[in-house]
């Protein structure tokens, strides 16, 4: 006989009523995001015409806690709280003497955590009285996500999907026709970016920086339109902190404190939304834990790029941010965690791994799914690509833990699941799943193509 739990469920009254924003307690400010055209930094006034003014005040705010207003909190009540796992299973069958624990995030309409900032997104820009949304999504999982709120707040969604997956992911695409948006592969013949890519390269792999550049020109030249984004900005991964405020309290629930936070990194939205609660407690004073991002070693902005201003996209439209980056004009390899596919990462993120506050480590794809399969052999879910690079990350410290002998207790954000990517399992027991390397020397192309801005 066991008591011991699997599960720890939050009542809903106990849902966040705040999103934390790390800005508040930075210990050094964000360096300035700069103007694509006079480098000089930008004010609020020159992103009206892609974001709703909310959205744009929570963008530079450096208030501590910010309201989730109730419809939004209304919403999130069809899924959140999200459950707590503790992977009793997972660690037996790792021998480890770590307690792993795992936030899942799959439990959402779309199957991942961007719901958390497509519904405010959403909310936002229909207070705003906006009609329309453009987009990108790599994997699908934003464009889903985002179609699903749209179709809640009664606005229209186009979404630019990346070539690739656009092929690789046919139930993406009709998952995002479900909810009603419009979902076209980038590149497309319907942008300037989107023509010039192709007559460059008429099989373009597409890549998030240039479906990015689409959806942004098509905002930018029109005025009922807005763009929205499902990673990398400040006001993104501050909607993703409630996924870390709830697992603070479902863990203390659980009567144990994390000494290792795991999450994977695209742009960085879902570690953050993990990490960053915990590592505000730690700027106010609190316990130091080891914070573990985890990169695609296909794609190693935070472990093999440089901490430098670069462009959001590739058509080089968006403001400079200093990040770090791969450069905006790398195309990395087309694996198959589409999700992770971007050549920058969040300037919050970039800054905390340059104060100290974060580790970063990269691994091959074909061990991160050995991993997933792991999980899900022990666990019942099957992780989405992205995330099991969470749990490759999660399994490597526990066993360390083992070699170790240490009980620690481990956090991972389980992030979403991966339902609609079981063409990329099928390929992984097939044994063509291979560990693709990007070119080294397009990347040195891409970072010696990084603008020039004084330091
Ligand atoms: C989009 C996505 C990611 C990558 O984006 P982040 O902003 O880094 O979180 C990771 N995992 C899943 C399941 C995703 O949908």
């Amino acid at each position: 006989m066991s008591d011991k739990r699997t599960q720890y469920l939050l009542d809903a009254s106990r849902m966040p009523r705040h999103w934390y924003n790390i800005a508040a307690d930075l210990p050094r400010a964000l360096p300035p995001v700069l103007h694509p055209g006079t480098l000089q930094p930008i004010g609020p006034a020159d992103l009206a015409p892609l974001f709703p003014m909310a959205l744009i005040e929570q963008e530079v705010s450096t208030e501590r806690e910010i309201p989730i207003p109730e419809p939004v909190r209304e919403v999130f009540k069809l899924w959140r709280p999200s459950p707590l796992f503790r992977a009793h299973r997972l660690e037996q069958a790792l021998g480890t003497p770590a307690r792993i624990y795992y936030k899942y995030e799959g439990v959402s309409p779309a199957g991942s955590h961007k719901p958390n900032t497509a519904v405010p997104q959403a909310w936002y820009n229909a207070q705003a009285g906006v009609k329309k949304l453009t987009t990108e999504t790599g994997a699908g999982q934003w464009g889903s996500s985002l179609a699903f709120a749209g179709a809640l707040f009664g606005i229209d969604v186009t979404v630019f999907q990346v070539r690739v997956s656009y092929d690789q992911k046919p139930y993406r695409r009709a998952l995002m026709e479900t909810y009603g948006a419009r979902c076209i592969a980038s590149p497309s013949m319907e942008t300037q970016a989107g023509r010039a890519a192709l007559a460059l390269r008429p099989d373009h792999p597409g890549s998030l920086g240039l479906a990015i550049s689409e959806a942004v020109e098509i905002a930018a030249t029109h005025e009922d339109t807005k763009y929205a984004l499902g990673s990398v900005l400040n006001h993104v991964l501050l909607h993703q902190t409630i996924i870390g405020q709830e697992a603070m309290l479902q863990l203390e629930m659980a009567g144990d404190d994390p000494d290792v936070i795991v999450g994977c990194t695209g742009g960085g939205s879902n570690f953050a939304g993990i990490a960053f609660p915990f590592i505000g407690q730690q700027l106010r004073g609190g316990k130091r834990r080891r914070i573990v991002a985890v990169e695609p070693a296909a794609c190693p902005s935070l472990t093999r790029g440089r901490y430098a201003y670069d462009y959001g996209d590739s058509a080089k439209m968006t403001p400079l941010t200093k990040m770090h980056t791969l450069g905006s004009g790398f195309t990395p390899p087309s694996f198959h965690a589409g999700g992770l596919r971007y050549h920058g990462m969040a300037p919050l993120v970039s800054h905390l791994k340059e104060l100290d506050l974060l580790e970063a480590t990269a691994y091959h794809q074909v061990a991160c799914f050995e991993a997933g399969v792991m999980f899900a052999r022990a666990e019942g879910i099957v992780p989405a690509p992205e995330a099991n690079h969470a749990v490759k990350g999660a399994i490597v410290e526990a066993l360390r833990c083992k070699a170790e002998g240490r009980s620690e207790v481990i956090l991972f954000n389980l992030c979403g699941h991966g339902h609609f990517d079981m063409s990329a399992y099928s390929a992984y027991f097939a044994g063509k799943l291979t560990d693709q390397s990007y070119d080294e020397s397009e990347l040195a192309l891409a970072l010696a193509g990084l603008p020039s801005v004084a330091a």
